[in-house]
């Protein structure tokens, strides 16, 4: 059997994705995500030689928000290297991403480094006594350079929303810093933090950026080693597992491929040795997680044959 045109199959989920009526809720907890039109939708692919197939709005720049928690985790690896897994986990949590439960339970050691407590603990590891706007600028540029575009930007209203409204996100800090989880100072770590979710990226830059997980850690056309191989499948395996919040079973139950959303409605995606997705539409489903985004990535994977795990399951609204 022929393998389907992927332009075809990208250019068909882009159109009734657009057309779809039912398309999730706007984050509205950071008031400046729930004034985004959650009328749009974007996909685009990344190939193994560098093609881009695309559909929808994707020079749109949207709120990359917890897809950035990734790229912290790369860098915080490439720093403290194993010395990460002292201060966060690397299990699934199934608790919401905000969940402050655990955290006592677990005596402030966060389940894993993408929910938000385990997030706060990367940029913490990160910034390293240095100053958030040199830890931020270093966040900028490696997005930059792996998106090969100096656009990326982060977006000062985002930011500014969040700060102004975050005091969930400050709860998790100080009861980490209470049990000596964090080192920097609590307000430094999380201007860094709330300052790297509001990187704003289009779907095309997202997926270039995240080419190098999807192929042994590697940039596949310049020949650039991100990551180890070694690195990159162990980044991968936690995108899977824990990438969804708990909505990380149903994402792989239903797309079967590691992935990373985020509350501004994208949802970076990987196949191993073959492609890196992007995907964005606002509106969320009741896991955090962008509604049509998975829905679109359940169609890809099904019409390619593209889930890890082999066979693809059948598509279902
Ligand atoms: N900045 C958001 C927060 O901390 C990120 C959450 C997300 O994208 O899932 O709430």
């Amino acid at each position: 059997m022929p393998s389907p045109d992927l332009q075809t199959v990208v250019a068909e989920i882009a159109a009734e994705m657009r057309s779809r009526p039912d398309r999730g809720e706007v984050a509205t907890y950071i008031p400046e995500l729930g004034r985004v039109d959650p009328n749009q939708f974007a996909i685009a692919v990344a190939l193994r030689d560098g093609t881009l197939v695309e559909g929808g709005d994707t020079e749109t720049f949207f709120s990359i928000q917890s897809i950035s928690k990734v790229f912290t985790l790369t860098l915080a690896l490439g720093l403290a290297g194993d010395r990460v897994w002292n201060r966060v986990g690397r299990e699934p949590s199934g608790s919401p991403f905000n969940s402050i439960v655990q955290l006592e339970h677990e005596r402030g050691i966060p389940r894993n480094p993408f929910i938000n407590a385990g997030a706060i603990a990367i940029t913490d590891l990160i910034l390293n006594g240095h100053q958030p706007r040199d830890t931020l600028g270093e966040i900028l540029r490696f997005l930059q350079f792996l998106a090969d575009d100096d656009s990326v930007f982060i977006d000062q209203g985002v930011a500014a929303s969040e700060e102004r409204t975050g005091y969930n996100n400050r709860a998790l800090a100080n009861f980490m810093k209470g049990f000596g989880v964090i080192d920097n100072p609590v307000e430094y770590v999380l201007g860094t933090y709330f300052h790297h979710c509001a990187i704003a990226m289009t779907c095309r830059q997202l997926a270039k950026a995240g080419s190098f997980l999807a192929h042994l850690g590697r940039n596949p056309t310049t020949g650039f080693s991100v990551v180890t191989a070694e690195r990159a499948r162990r980044l991968n395996a936690i995108m899977l597992t824990c990438g969804h919040y708990d909505g990380s079973g149903e994402f792989a139950y239903r797309v079967g491929l590691p992935g990373k959303s985020g509350v501004g409605g994208g949802i970076l995606a990987t196949v191993p040795g073959k492609a890196s997705i992007a995907v964005w539409s606002p509106g969320l489903d009741r896991w955090g997680n962008s509604h049509l985004g998975r829905l679109a990535l359940e169609q890809l994977t099904a019409r390619m044959g593209w889930s890890i795990f082999g066979s693809p399951l059948a598509t279902s609204a």
